[in-house]
């Protein structure tokens, strides 16, 4: 089943072409890296995808819904209740723990459920760490809290910018475990990536160039069930 599809998406700013007539289906349980250079639409596509942004033509198909024509305040509910995002800059909030930061993305969704917000800080290795502030973390644990906070109410779309983008080489390891595994489980996963190496774990790539696709690849991995 596809889970989601862009059909001849063009977003214009003034007269920059940011997209265009971007076709993209993605299937459900699929993992899809999106790369390109800078300037090439990798943002505005996270946007569009991630119900942050509408294209200025064509529809975005998610869970056989057009949520294309949507106003922001539908597309926020659809945000909160279909999709899990993970960002470079991790945008944790300070003065909450690890276990608030999870339990804030709950109260935006259903109601905060500690036991539940925990057993997502164990999903991610960091059950001793809940009741640490964002700044008593590594970058790697601040990361992982991100994607526990992204997996919370349990999304059919999980969409990463950059993730590893401010990691070492052993947190960046770790993170493309955690994705290894949610992959294995059924999750759906969309990354934005710079890295070669991040996008070979996933099964196709997307190459933007001038808000186009240049090219999708299929990568080594795309044998793994889906
Ligand atoms: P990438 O993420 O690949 O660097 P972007 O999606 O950020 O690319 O940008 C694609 C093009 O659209 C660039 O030329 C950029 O300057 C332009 N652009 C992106 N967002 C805006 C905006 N809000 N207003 C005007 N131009 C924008
Ligand atoms: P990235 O680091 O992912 O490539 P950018 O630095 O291109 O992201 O863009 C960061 C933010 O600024 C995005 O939300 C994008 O939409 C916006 N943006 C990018 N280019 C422009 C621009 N020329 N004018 C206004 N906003 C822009």
């Amino acid at each position: 089943m596809n889970l989601l599809e862009l059909k001849d998406i063009s977003k214009i700013y003034g007269n920059v072409k940011a997209l265009q007539n971007i076709d993209l289906t993605v299937r459900q349980g699929e993992w899809l890296a999106i790369m390109g250079p800078s300037g090439s639409g990798k943002t505005t596509m996270m946007n569009i995808i991630g119900c942050m942004d509408r294209p200025s033509h064509g529809a975005v198909i998610l869970d056989g819904k057009d949520i294309s024509k949507e106003g922001p305040k539908s597309l926020t509910a659809v945000r909160r209740d279909k999709i899990g995002l993970i960002f470079q800059q991790f945008h944790l909030i300070n003065y909450l723990t690890a276990l608030e930061n999870v339990m804030i993305a709950q109260y935006y969704h259903s109601m905060p459920d500690e036991k539940e917000a925990l057993q997502a800080l164990e999903r991610v290795g960091l059950q001793e760490r809940a009741k640490h502030l964002p700044s008593q973390l590594s970058g790697g644990e601040q990361q992982r809290v991100c994607i526990a906070r992204a997996l919370i109410n349990y999304p059919m779309l999980i969409l990463a910018d950059e993730p590893t983008g401010n990691l070492d080489e052993a947190n960046e390891n770790i993170v493309l475990d955690i994705f290894k595994q949610l992959h294995g489980e059924g999750s759906t996963i969309i990354v934005v990536t710079h890295d070669a190496e991040v996008a070979e774990e996933a099964q196709r790539t997307v190459i933007l160039e001038h808000g186009r696709i240049a090219k999708i690849t299929h990568n080594q991995n795309d044998q793994r069930g889906c």
